[in-house]
């Protein structure tokens, strides 16, 4: 099968971080965990566009129950490149979250002010339960407290990209997750 690997990119490459097999086995242990929590309850999988649609398709495959998914795109504005806290919806939830136990699926905490942000309006919502599952954590970075229930890969501070996660919309089709050259983004800021 086709896929894009860092030898297709080894250009703009630093070096691999999480391998496609470690990945996968994170997601499939964390996925095992949650199929006996969630039995019987009908999950609700829910990611925030668009660097969580890899772990969502990973994660909601290697369930062994039935769940429904769904997303939402949100956008965070603060000083810069920082995330304020303050959120926007720009694209919402298609499904009714009342009385649901939901299951946010999520690539990667930073700061945790968006994820802070989420678990409080869909609990406002109305929402009987929301746990999170998240494939990478950023510990260095936390701002807020967020209680991830299922955890994956804590990582240094380092900006990464893959498996969904993108710098400039690019890379997102990378099958594992690594670190670029820092002269990708140098010839951005030129
Ligand atoms: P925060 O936890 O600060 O509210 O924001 C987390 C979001 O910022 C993540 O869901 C992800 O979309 C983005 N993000 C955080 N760290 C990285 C990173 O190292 N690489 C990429 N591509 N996105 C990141
Ligand atoms: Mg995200
Ligand atoms: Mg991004």
């Amino acid at each position: 099968m086709g896929c894009m690997r860092i030898a297709d990119v080894q250009d703009d490459i630093d070096h691999e971080l999480v391998s496609a097999e470690k990945i996968h086995a994170i997601i499939e242990h964390a996925a095992a965990q949650a199929s006996e929590d969630y039995r019987g309850k009908d999950p609700l999988l829910v990611a925030v566009l668009k660097g969580a649609v890899n772990t969502l398709a990973s994660f909601s495959q290697a369930l062994s129950i039935p769940c429904q998914i769904d997303f939402m795109s949100l956008s965070s504005y603060g000083s810069g490149t920082v995330s304020s806290g303050t959120v926007t919806i720009r694209q919402d939830l298609s499904t009714d979250v009342r009385g649901r136990h939901i299951l946010i699926v999520e690539d990667i905490v930073d700061s945790g002010r968006t994820l802070a942000w989420l678990v409080e309006e869909l609990k406002r919502r109305g929402a009987a339960s929301v746990e999170i599952f998240a494939l990478l954590e950023k510990p260095a970075r936390r701002e807020v407290d967020v209680d991830v229930k299922y955890k994956g890969l804590e990582i240094p501070d380092e900006f990464v990209v893959g498996f969904g996660l993108d710098y400039d919309e690019r890379y997102r089709n990378l099958d594992s997750i690594a670190v670029l050259k820092p002269a990708v983004y140098q010839g951005e800021q030129a």
